[in-house]
Protein backbone atom coordinates (compact mmCIF):
# COMPACT_ATOMS: atom_id res chain seq x y z
CA UNK A 1 0.00 0.00 0.00
CA UNK A 2 0.94 3.44 -0.74
CA UNK A 3 0.99 5.12 2.59
CA UNK A 4 2.79 8.18 1.14
CA UNK A 5 -0.49 9.17 -0.85
CA UNK A 6 -2.50 9.33 2.80
CA UNK A 7 -0.17 11.75 4.79
CA UNK A 8 -0.78 15.48 3.85
CA UNK A 9 2.12 17.40 3.54
CA UNK A 10 1.48 21.25 4.86
CA UNK A 11 4.81 23.39 3.76
CA UNK A 12 5.31 26.19 6.35
CA UNK A 13 4.00 24.17 9.05
CA UNK A 14 4.34 25.16 12.50
CA UNK A 15 7.10 27.64 11.40
CA UNK A 16 8.39 28.66 7.61
CA UNK A 17 10.22 26.26 6.13
CA UNK A 18 9.21 22.97 7.76
CA UNK A 19 7.33 20.37 5.58
CA UNK A 20 4.83 19.12 8.41
CA UNK A 21 3.60 15.78 7.58
CA UNK A 22 0.00 15.29 8.81
CA UNK A 23 -0.98 11.97 9.91
CA UNK A 24 -4.55 12.82 10.76
CA UNK A 25 -5.38 12.26 6.86
CA UNK A 26 -4.03 8.29 7.57
CA UNK A 27 -5.24 7.89 10.83
CA UNK A 28 -9.02 8.20 9.28
CA UNK A 29 -8.17 6.12 6.17
CA UNK A 30 -9.50 2.54 8.26
CA UNK A 31 -7.18 0.71 5.75
CA UNK A 32 -4.32 2.37 5.92
CA UNK A 33 -4.44 3.06 9.59
CA UNK A 34 -4.99 -1.08 9.97
CA UNK A 35 -2.07 -1.80 7.63
CA UNK A 36 0.18 0.74 9.10
CA UNK A 37 0.02 -1.17 12.65
CA UNK A 38 -0.19 -4.59 11.49
CA UNK A 39 3.23 -3.28 9.48
CA UNK A 40 4.86 -2.55 13.01
CA UNK A 41 2.98 -5.51 14.99
CA UNK A 42 4.40 -7.69 11.50
CA UNK A 43 8.36 -6.41 12.70
CA UNK A 44 7.93 -6.97 15.91
CA UNK A 45 6.66 -9.63 16.62
CA UNK A 46 9.17 -12.33 16.95
CA UNK A 47 11.15 -9.74 19.17
CA UNK A 48 9.60 -10.71 22.75
CA UNK A 49 8.40 -7.29 23.55
CA UNK A 50 7.47 -6.95 26.77
CA UNK A 51 6.32 -3.65 26.74
CA UNK A 52 5.27 -1.10 24.13
CA UNK A 53 6.39 2.96 24.97
CA UNK A 54 5.03 5.88 23.27
CA UNK A 55 5.91 9.40 23.19
CA UNK A 56 3.20 12.10 23.94
CA UNK A 57 1.47 12.96 22.05
CA UNK A 58 1.20 10.73 18.58
CA UNK A 59 3.20 8.14 20.07
CA UNK A 60 0.20 7.47 22.01
CA UNK A 61 -1.98 7.00 18.77
CA UNK A 62 0.37 4.98 17.22
CA UNK A 63 1.55 2.54 20.19
CA UNK A 64 -1.41 1.71 21.67
CA UNK A 65 -3.27 -0.30 19.04
CA UNK A 66 0.27 -1.66 18.37
CA UNK A 67 0.69 -2.84 22.03
CA UNK A 68 -3.58 -4.07 22.09
CA UNK A 69 -2.36 -6.16 18.96
CA UNK A 70 0.48 -7.99 20.52
CA UNK A 71 -1.57 -8.72 23.63
CA UNK A 72 1.15 -6.32 25.99
CA UNK A 73 1.55 -3.29 28.13
CA UNK A 74 1.73 0.20 27.00
CA UNK A 75 3.63 2.91 28.94
CA UNK A 76 3.11 6.65 28.18
CA UNK A 77 6.31 9.36 28.36
CA UNK A 78 5.49 12.46 28.41
CA UNK A 79 5.96 16.43 28.51
CA UNK A 80 6.70 17.62 32.24
CA UNK A 81 3.73 17.73 34.82
CA UNK A 82 1.39 15.25 33.35
CA UNK A 83 1.87 12.07 34.87
CA UNK A 84 0.68 12.03 38.54
CA UNK A 85 2.97 9.48 40.34
CA UNK A 86 6.79 9.35 40.56
CA UNK A 87 8.59 9.86 37.94
CA UNK A 88 12.01 9.61 35.90
CA UNK A 89 12.93 12.87 34.08
CA UNK A 90 15.34 13.27 30.99
CA UNK A 91 16.31 16.80 29.29
CA UNK A 92 17.14 17.11 25.93
CA UNK A 93 18.58 19.81 23.69
CA UNK A 94 16.62 21.01 21.17
CA UNK A 95 17.88 23.47 17.91
CA UNK A 96 16.48 26.06 20.45
CA UNK A 97 16.36 25.78 23.91
CA UNK A 98 15.70 22.29 25.88
CA UNK A 99 12.60 19.83 26.47
CA UNK A 100 12.07 17.76 28.90
CA UNK A 101 10.18 14.00 29.42
CA UNK A 102 8.63 12.09 31.66
CA UNK A 103 7.84 8.39 32.62
CA UNK A 104 6.21 7.13 35.42
CA UNK A 105 9.25 5.23 37.65
CA UNK A 106 7.27 1.80 38.08
CA UNK A 107 6.57 1.71 34.75
CA UNK A 108 9.55 -0.50 33.32
CA UNK A 109 10.77 -3.41 35.03
CA UNK A 110 14.52 -3.97 35.03
CA UNK A 111 15.32 -6.56 32.56
CA UNK A 112 11.92 -5.58 30.37
CA UNK A 113 12.45 -6.01 26.73
CA UNK A 114 10.89 -2.79 25.40
CA UNK A 115 10.15 -1.26 21.68
CA UNK A 116 9.16 2.53 21.19
CA UNK A 117 6.52 3.32 18.77
CA UNK A 118 5.99 7.17 17.07
CA UNK A 119 4.59 8.72 14.10
CA UNK A 120 8.16 10.22 13.03
CA UNK A 121 11.56 10.28 13.09
CA UNK A 122 13.40 13.84 12.33
CA UNK A 123 16.31 14.54 14.27
CA UNK A 124 16.41 11.59 16.67
CA UNK A 125 15.88 13.63 19.88
CA UNK A 126 12.62 12.37 21.16
CA UNK A 127 13.51 8.82 20.96
CA UNK A 128 16.91 9.06 22.37
CA UNK A 129 15.26 10.80 25.52
CA UNK A 130 12.89 8.31 25.75
CA UNK A 131 15.18 5.55 25.34
CA UNK A 132 17.64 7.25 28.27
CA UNK A 133 13.91 7.08 30.47
CA UNK A 134 13.56 3.36 29.69
CA UNK A 135 17.39 2.15 30.30
CA UNK A 136 17.49 4.88 33.79
CA UNK A 137 14.59 2.17 34.75
CA UNK A 138 16.60 -1.06 33.85
CA UNK A 139 14.69 -1.89 30.46
CA UNK A 140 16.14 -3.01 27.15
CA UNK A 141 14.97 -0.99 23.79
CA UNK A 142 15.01 -3.64 21.61
CA UNK A 143 13.04 -1.69 18.49
CA UNK A 144 12.28 1.26 17.59
CA UNK A 145 9.44 1.26 15.13
CA UNK A 146 8.10 5.36 13.26
CA UNK A 147 5.34 5.39 10.51
CA UNK A 148 7.58 7.94 8.94
CA UNK A 149 11.27 8.76 8.63
CA UNK A 150 12.80 12.13 7.56
CA UNK A 151 15.58 10.62 6.26
CA UNK A 152 17.98 13.59 5.63
CA UNK A 153 17.85 14.79 8.88
CA UNK A 154 20.03 12.02 9.82
CA UNK A 155 18.21 10.60 12.93
CA UNK A 156 19.51 7.38 12.77
CA UNK A 157 22.98 8.21 13.02
CA UNK A 158 22.03 9.43 16.61
CA UNK A 159 20.90 6.21 17.71
CA UNK A 160 22.83 3.80 16.00
CA UNK A 161 23.14 1.26 18.96
CA UNK A 162 19.26 0.56 18.37
CA UNK A 163 16.93 -1.56 15.62
CA UNK A 164 15.25 1.06 14.01
CA UNK A 165 12.41 0.21 11.39
CA UNK A 166 10.07 3.16 9.46
CA UNK A 167 7.77 2.39 7.19
CA UNK A 168 7.15 5.96 5.30
CA UNK A 169 10.39 7.42 4.25
CA UNK A 170 11.01 11.15 2.55
P1 LIG B 1 12.76 14.60 16.70
O1 LIG B 1 12.91 14.59 18.18
O2 LIG B 1 13.50 15.72 16.04
O3 LIG B 1 13.09 13.25 16.06
O4 LIG B 1 11.26 14.95 16.38
C1 LIG B 1 10.32 14.00 16.56
C2 LIG B 1 8.95 14.51 16.88
O5 LIG B 1 8.65 15.82 16.36
C3 LIG B 1 8.00 13.53 16.25
O6 LIG B 1 7.41 12.79 17.28
C4 LIG B 1 7.02 14.37 15.48
O7 LIG B 1 5.78 14.28 16.14
C5 LIG B 1 7.52 15.80 15.50
N1 LIG B 1 7.98 16.26 14.17
C6 LIG B 1 9.24 16.67 13.84
N2 LIG B 1 9.32 17.06 12.57
C7 LIG B 1 8.09 16.89 12.03
C8 LIG B 1 7.52 17.10 10.72
N3 LIG B 1 8.24 17.56 9.68
N4 LIG B 1 6.22 16.80 10.54
C9 LIG B 1 5.48 16.32 11.57
N5 LIG B 1 5.95 16.11 12.81
C10 LIG B 1 7.24 16.39 13.06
Amino acid sequence: MDLKKVVREIDDFPIPGISFKDITTLLQDGKAFKYSIDAIIEDLKDKNVDVIVGPEARGFLMGTPVAYGLGIGFVPVRKPGKLPSEVESYDYGLEYGKDTLEIHKDAIKPGQRVAIVDDLLATGGTMGAAAKLIEKLGGEVVSMQFLIELEELNGRDKLPQYHINSLIKY
